[in-house]
């Protein structure tokens, strides 16, 4: 089978390089915005992941005639009510580090008991073709946001997200670990399968 085009439509290179290793086994020809040249920035301004991701999918499906993957991803931490949320990437401003939206995040919780922590990463992925969504998946991991910082692995809040199951922080695990219960990992897994069968049917 020729390989089918499918464009990430991503310029942050970390996810570039995760969801091509997760997608490597098929028949795929994965390019990212940056190797195809394309500066033009989506912004994203919806109040919710489905709508970022399928705004973000639908905009970048312009360069393509063949699929275009957007995703979106967050925490939602419950007593701060569902706070950062879309917002996590730059809740402590528009320059923000991981750092700066960490200690934000502890200082809104200081003094809020473990129990009322409670808090779950994000995932929405939307694939695109032609201007139609032909499939969208999301996938959560929950777990509690701790006190201070524990682990070196990961980024962004993976510090401070305490995942029960594992009785560790997300910055705990090991690239691998974490992949198996992430939320951006279980719904790759899901596309991953998708793909297989729509890939099988579409394009026999
Ligand atoms: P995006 O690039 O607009 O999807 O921003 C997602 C933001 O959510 C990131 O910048 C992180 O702050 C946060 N985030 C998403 N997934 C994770 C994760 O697996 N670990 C830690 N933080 C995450």
């Amino acid at each position: 089978m020729s390989k089918i085009p499918l464009l990430l439509a991503t310029h942050n290179q970390g996810k570039v390089t995760e969801i091509k290793k997760y997608l490597s086994s098929l028949p795929l020809g994965i390019t990212s915005l940056h190797e195809l040249g394309i500066k033009e920035k989506f912004e994203e301004t919806a109040s919710t992941f489905a709508a970022n991701a399928r705004g973000k999918g639908l905009f970048y499906a312009r360069f393509t005639r063949g699929l275009t993957l957007a995703e979106d991803s967050g925490l939602e931490i419950d007593a701060l009510d569902g706070a950062p949320g879309v917002y996590s990437a730059r809740f402590a401003g528009e320059k923000a580090t991981d750092e700066d939206n960490i200690q934000k995040v502890l200082a809104l919780l200081k003094g809020v008991p473990l129990f009322q922590r409670r808090a779950r990463f994000v995932c929405w992925l939307v694939l695109v073709k032609n201007q139609e969504i032909i499939s969208e998946i999301e996938e959560k991991v929950e777990g509690y946001i701790i006190e201070e910082k524990r682990g070196n692995y990961g980024f962004g809040y993976d510090p401070i997200f305490y995942y029960p199951p594992l009785k560790k922080t997300l910055a705990e695990l090991k690239p691998e670990e974490k992949n198996r219960i992430s939320h951006r990992g279980k719904a790759l897994v899901r596309l991953k399968k998708f793909l297989e069968k729509y890939l099988q049917d579409s394009y026999p």
